[in-house]
């Protein structure tokens, strides 16, 4: 029996109950629209709290109007780090061009948001904490489908029946495995590898982004307002995923060393501070391709099925549109079937043309040979010169429909 089964009345229709995995940004938006579409929902994240941190990241064009329609639009513009110019560096860290941050984006100017990762989270946290469950500490273990409902185990023992299941758990989503196989089949590398951490702001930055470049290296640090801490990226070419590192986090630091061995400009010391750091997060640039986003009564949401890399930019704007077209389907359709094939295709235009940004030149910023390089910051420059950048359409280029009222 469900959950929903038991909550339901002679004469009260039973709510549908949904588990989501992940409570990062695309679970609790999932779960904010779920809610007042008339569903049950549970949250489950493995992490023992709300996960803080993270670069900054962007909310552009169709992602702001789902920001509006949740009522979390103001806050979000609070946070908004309103960072105010990108400097170029080349490898010696003479300046090759300073520019505005949303030229370089190809975000629009006052409409556009960069907030913290964790702020966001946050924001779509407290958005919905009171109206849904969420279980911190724990995760799936097992799902057993059958025709009524997913018969649930979690990690700590408990077991639970929903009505349906969705992965909202990331990159390297768990549930994916579970029901699709291996990550492998589905992600595309991308031909990097980076660290992110953070370090002292010992250079005196505040509100702007720094980049340094050789080919197939870039080092960037980034000064959000003006905190006492940096965001420092080590990004580097890896035309094949570095296995061992991947498997190994003891061995990854050695390996950003060894790459950054010969840097120019103060990269020594962002090195340096890498080893120092307590909140490394490495991996690799790539993307999640998926022929369907759903199988039976659980599907998969945000960067679990869709993501687009950080070259784009558009992770947590994908995962935010993508919430709410789910969300949308499922409150428009009884029938998860139906509602899946509707979630799909209505999103996956938008998925696809923001995973195509990287091979539209949304890359461009880390060049990897000697004469990309060249060709970069000559488009920079004229990026200088030029009034503002058009923003890319392709941020653009989803409509929201209205949300669904419950059949
Ligand atoms: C700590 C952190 C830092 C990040 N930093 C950056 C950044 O600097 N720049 C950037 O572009 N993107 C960053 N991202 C990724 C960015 O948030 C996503 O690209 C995008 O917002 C899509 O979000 P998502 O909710 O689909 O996936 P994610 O944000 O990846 O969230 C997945 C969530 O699922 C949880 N989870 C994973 N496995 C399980 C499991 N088995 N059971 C239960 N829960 C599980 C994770 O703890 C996490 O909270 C970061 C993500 C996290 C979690």
């Amino acid at each position: 029996m469900t959950l929903a089964g038991l909550s339901g009345g002679v004469n009260t229709p039973a709510r549908r109950s949904v588990l989501i995995s992940g409570a990062s940004i695309s679970g609790p938006a999932l779960a904010y629209w779920l809610h007042r579409g008339g569903f049950a929902v549970t949250v489950v994240e493995k992490a023992g709290a709300l996960r803080a941190g993270g670069y900054p990241i962007d909310i552009r064009g169709t992602a702001i109007e789902v920001v509006r329609r949740m009522g979390i639009l103001p806050q979000l513009r609070d946070v908004h780090t309103d960072s105010r110019l990108a400097t170029f560096l080349d490898a010696d860290g003479s300046t090759l061009a300073a520019l505005s941050p949303a030229t370089v984006a190809g975000s629009v100017e006052g409409q556009d948001l960069e907030v913290r990762r964790g702020d966001l989270a946050e924001i779509l946290y407290a958005a919905v904490r009171d109206d849904v469950e969420f279980l911190f500490n724990d995760s799936i273990a097992t799902l057993d489908q059958y025709e009524r409902g997913v018969d649930v185990t979690f990690r700590s023992g408990r077991q639970r029946t929903f009505d349906l299941v969705v992965g909202a758990d990331g990159m390297h989503s768990q549930t994916r495995e579970s029901l699709f196989g291996s990550e492998e089949r589905f992600h595309r590398h991308l031909g990097y590898a980076f660290a992110i951490f953070t370090m002292p702001n010992t250079f005196g930055l505040s509100r702007e982004l720094v980049l340094w470049n050789t080919p197939g290296k870039a080092a960037a640090l980034y000064a959000v307002g003006d905190s006492h801490e940096l965001h420092a990226f080590l990004n580097f070419h890896q035309p094949a995923p570095p296995l061992d590192a991947l498997r190994n986090p003891g061995t990854q630091r050695d390996l950003v060393a060894a790459v950054f061995a010969d840097a120019g400009w103060e990269v020594p010391a962002i090195v340096k501070a890498m080893r120092d750091a307590d909140d490394l997060f490495f991996d690799t640039a790539g993307q999640i391709r998926m022929p369907h986003w759903s199988s039976g009564r659980v599907a998969l949401v945000g960067d679990a099925a869709y993501a687009p890399s950080f070259l784009t930019g558009q992770g947590s704007s994908l995962a935010l549109a993508g919430a709410y077209m789910l969300a949308n389907s499922l409150a428009a359709h009884p029938d998860h079937t139906a509602a899946f094939a509707a979630y799909e295709s209505g999103l996956r235009e938008f998925a696809a043309v923001n995973q195509a940004l990287v091979d539209n030149g949304a890359a461009t910023l880390f060049p990897t040979t000697e004469r990309a390089l060249e060709q970069r910051n000559s488009m920079l420059r004229d990026l200088v010169t030029m009034p503002s950048a058009p923003p890319r359409s392709a941020h653009s280029a989803l409509v929201l429909p209205e949300f669904a009222v419950i059949p």
